[in-house]
């Protein structure tokens, strides 16, 4: 798919990286010669004029898909916490023509559970907003007629509650928390190694992720350790593949170029996107990291401080 391409998205006087045949980086705020003022203060022709590459590359966006952990919130004790700006962005959105939908690899909480936990933040959120790897999960357990043992935490069991669990030909391993024990990691391994087809199924593969705590184990380091054991290779369900963002897209009728993922993961978010067909945008919150950057394999379509900042740039660029 044809895409422009910006020349450069950096400020003037600043020497451009070595890289970016793809990706445009807006003005840092750490980079002393590019300090633009906080978003907030900033005029708006001062922040057009230095997003104006990226906001070319958004024309033509009638969709956007958002992740949510890393991007409206940091999950943690007591909820977590919204990350700022983000309530109000999720509600510009809204109220802008733009078809809005939320992708999540979320697997610790049902659905139901997490839209909670984010109202209560704040975020104007609903259930069938959210596209979540455990229904999509389930719809594949019953098309195949698979039995899953489920490797995965209280919090979204409820999700698999239509799901016969007899008789286990498969297993389910999804973000499992301080259920990912020795025993319950072995339990798994145990039923995939007595099929005689193993059968492994994983809610997402990401490495790590944001808690307000710090940094988290997620579902992928287990995935792995399972494919290691068993010499199998799992079934990925969630971001990300391919599969998972086009029913997002489906969902809001929107088709991937006409798209933009908005997330803070480098590889699942941005790079998963990006082989869709659609353009992706990473956050500097959540997860980011400033060496994914520098990714040897994934450059953003651009880099945005916070979800904020991307609905500025969206909302000022996609009727034009
Ligand atoms: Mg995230």
């Amino acid at each position: 798919m044809p895409r422009p391409h910006p020349s450069s998205g950096f400020a003037p006087g600043l020497p451009a990286p070595p890289r970016l045949a793809r990706g445009t980086t807006l003005p840092r705020r750490s980079c002393a010669a590019a300090v633009p003022a906080p978003l907030g203060t900033r005029s708006r022709e001062a922040l057009s004029d230095a997003m104006a590459p990226l906001g070319e590359l958004l024309a033509g966006v009638r969709g956007v898909l958002l992740d949510i952990s890393g991007v409206l919130y940091d999950s943690g004790a007591g909820g977590g916490t919204a990350i700022a700006g983000s309530v109000e962005a999720v509600a510009r959105l809204k109220r802008s023509r733009l078809k809005v939908r939320f992708c999540t690899n979320e697997s610790q909480k049902s659905r139901a559970e997490l839209v909670g936990q984010l109202r209560r933040l704040g975020f104007d959120i609903s259930e069938g907003e959210v596209t979540a790897p455990a229904p999509a999960a389930c719809q594949i357990l019953k098309e195949r007629g698979l039995r899953p043992h489920l490797l995965i935490h209280d919090g979204v069991r409820s999700e698999f509650d239509q799901i016969d669990t007899s008789n286990p030909n498969c297993v389910v391993i999804a973000d499992a928390g301080e259920s990912f024990s020795y025993q319950n990691m072995n339990s798994a391994f145990q039923v995939l190694m007595e099929l005689e087809n193993p059968v492994l199924i994983s809610l997402g593969k990401g490495r790590y992720y944001k808690e307000t705590s710090g940094l988290m184990l997620d579902v992928g380091p287990y995935m792995k350790a399972l494919e290691y054991a068993c010499g199998i290779q799992a079934e990925v369900v969630g971001k990300p593949s391919p599969e998972f963002f086009k029913s997002a897209l489906q969902a809001i009728g929107v088709e991937a170029h006409q798209a933009v993922m908005i997330g803070d993961d480098i590889v699942g978010d941005v790079g998963g996107a990006q082989r869709c067909g659609m353009r992706a945008l990473q956050v500097r919150t959540g997860k980011f990291r400033p060496s994914d950057e520098h990714h040897p394999e994934v450059k953003a379509d651009g880099y945005v401080d916070n979800l904020a900042e991307a609905v500025d740039l969206l909302l000022q660029h996609v009727d034009k």
